[in-house]
């Protein structure tokens, strides 16, 4: 017998209809990219997303199926591309600016896109790079009239706010499959070309609906959200659609990530909840030690995740700004949120400190993902917080394989999609992750986890940022060497370094070395770039040899 309950594809305009009609005067604030803080509202979102679709279609030939690209900050523009373009069935490909040329022209030529709508800051990567994307048609430059470049090489240059003065505010949505692809983003690839993740409506509105959730980001229509993380870094952790799914109001950074400038957002717009990597965290928290009359009193709460976050900086946000913390770990083939450290019912009676030693775990799937943890022979290990393997993950907001089966090898015919990160669970299901597969230090046949080393690094003071690597060495295939960044005017020394590690990591996780530089390379998503520092390390010899 089938059920009698009415068939409601779960597509994301349905988002912003809810938003719009049941929140419509709840407000966007954004800083834009020509400067001024701009406000507009739920409502005012739906009928530019309206006005953009019905344009795109009728001026720019743009149908359903095609893959459009943008290349944008957080911003109300950016939002009404994707509410817009989605809404008609195109693909939303997300660029990172901070990738190389030649990583760009791989991922739009392979993804096949058709437009580029750019922020203004774009416009000269485009205008170099725009010979080697043949196949795309034009440009979108998302801004008005009186800020469009006057002489601008771009092939086809549309202005976005004459574009949007063409549509129809009440054009109606077409009826869409929910299983149909409305979202594609790129993982940065350290290892092989990037490869492309296809989001559906389907997968998307399910994930902010597990986002929104109390053990998730807990999001209501009292918060004032404000996603640092941004939109073309794996669906800005969903933000883009959670909270408008609950009517919060959204405050969206635009260009300008550094300290002071969230930190006055924050405190203008009374932000309760944001999101971001640790990296930027770290800025946030330097200028408020530069300024040590300015406090947190709104912000209730900051998600963290992409990387592991340093105990030392959820400690700073807790005890001294009274901000609760939220580790998150996840990655762009899962949505991206995959796991949230909150606390569990059953360990509401841990001691402080016990609870903390949890708390620094990257958390607990939430219903909708599946996870497990296997040995190299696909074999399950035990959830005691000390066996470590391949962390695997299934759900309906997870890749089942990557956009034209590249990369198939990382799916199972059971599902479940290797994660390439490596972790342990623990009896209360709290996922920790020990290291990326690549990233493990092999030595003598046992694994160290350069995270751990790391995290332990950063608690030393004067250091301001570390990251530990494989050496090759002859007798135990690789010993770990650290790599450390000292904080201005510091002074550290290797023995100050490798002091405060002893007793904090196992003897022979010890680094044979520590090595001061004055900056650690990044990846384009804000990662300590391994890749690199293996590169620039790649002659290093330890003097004990
Ligand atoms: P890419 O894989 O291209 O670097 P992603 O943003 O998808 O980009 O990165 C996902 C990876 O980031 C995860 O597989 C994991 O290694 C790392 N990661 C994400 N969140 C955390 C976290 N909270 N702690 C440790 N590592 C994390």
């Amino acid at each position: 017998m089938l059920g009698l309950m009415q068939d409601w594809p779960l597509l994301v305009t349905r988002i912003l209809d809810h938003a719009a009609q049941w929140h419509g005067d709840r407000e966007i604030v954004s800083r834009s990219v020509e400067g001024p803080i701009h406000r507009t509202t739920y409502a005012e979102l739906d009928r530019r997303a309206r006005s953009i679709a019905s344009a795109a279609g009728r001026e720019l030939n743009i149908k359903r199926g095609d893959v459009i690209a943008t290349m944008a900050w957080n911003g109300w523009r950016h939002l009404e591309v994707w509410y817009g373009l989605m809404g008609i069935g195109a693909v939303v490909h997300t660029l990172n600016p901070r990738l190389f040329a030649d990583q760009l022209d791989y991922i739009v030529n392979h993804a096949g896109d058709q437009w580029i709508f750019t922020d203004l800051t774009f416009v000269p990567i485009f205008e170099k790079l725009q010979d080697r994307l043949a196949a795309v048609k034009g440009f979108v430059v998302m801004t008005d009239r009186a800020h469009m470049p006057a002489e601008t090489k771009l092939r086809n240059p549309i202005c976005y706010e004459d574009l949007i003065a063409s549509g129809d505010t009440g054009f109606a949505w077409p009826q869409l499959d929910e299983n149909e692809a409305c979202g594609m983003c790129y993982t940065s690839g350290t290892t092989g070309n990037p490869k492309g993740v296809v989001y559906s409506h389907r997968s998307n509105v399910l994930h902010a609906m597990m986002a929104v959730a109390p053990d998730a980001l807990a999001l209501s229509s009292r918060d004032t959200v404000m996603p640092v993380v941004p939109m073309f870094h794996a669906n800005s952790w969903s933000l883009a659609f959670s909270a408008p799914m609950v009517g919060a109001k959204l405050v969206m950074p635009g260009p300008k990530l550094d300290g002071q400038s969230l930190y006055e957002l924050i405190d203008a717009e009374q932000v309760t909840m944001s999101a971001a990597v640790p990296t930027i965290w770290l800025m946030l928290l330097h200028h408020l030690e530069q300024n040590p009359h300015l406090k947190l009193p709104h912000l209730e709460r900051v998600a963290i995740g992409g990387s592991a976050c340093p105990e030392a900086l959820m400690r700073a946000f807790v005890e001294r700004y009274d901000t609760e913390v939220l580790h998150a770990w996840g990655m762009t083939e899962s949505s991206p949120l995959g796991t949230f450290g909150a606390r569990k019912g059953t360990l509401k009676h841990l001691a402080h400190e016990e609870w903390w030693r949890i708390k620094v775990k990257q958390g607990r799937p939430p219903f909708g993902v599946e996870m497990k943890i296997t040995d190299d022979e696909g074999r399950a290990l035990p959830h005691d917080g000390k066996a470590f393997g391949r962390l695997k993950i299934r759900g309906p907001a997870i890749a089942k394989s990557y956009f034209k089966d590249d990369g198939a090898s990382s799916f199972d015919a059971e599902g479940w999609f290797d994660t390439g990160d490596v972790s342990t669970l623990d009896e209360h299901g709290y996922m920790a992750i020990t290291d990326r597969s690549k990233d493990v230090i092999k030595s003598g046949g046992e694994w160290i986890s350069s995270i751990e080393l790391e995290n332990a690094a950063i608690g030393c003071p004067g250091v301001a940022e570390a990251a530990a690597i494989g050496i090759a060495h002859p007798k135990w295939s690789e010993r770990p060497l650290l790599v450390v960044v000292k904080k201005a005017n510091a002074e550290v020394s290797r023995e100050d370094v490798l002091a405060h590690l002893t007793g904090k990591v196992a003897k022979w996780w010890l680094p044979d070395d520590v090595v001061f530089v004055d900056e650690i390379p990044h990846t384009a998503a804000g990662k300590i770039s391994k890749l690199t520092l293996r590169q620039m390390f790649k002659d290093f010899v330890f003097e004990a040899n």
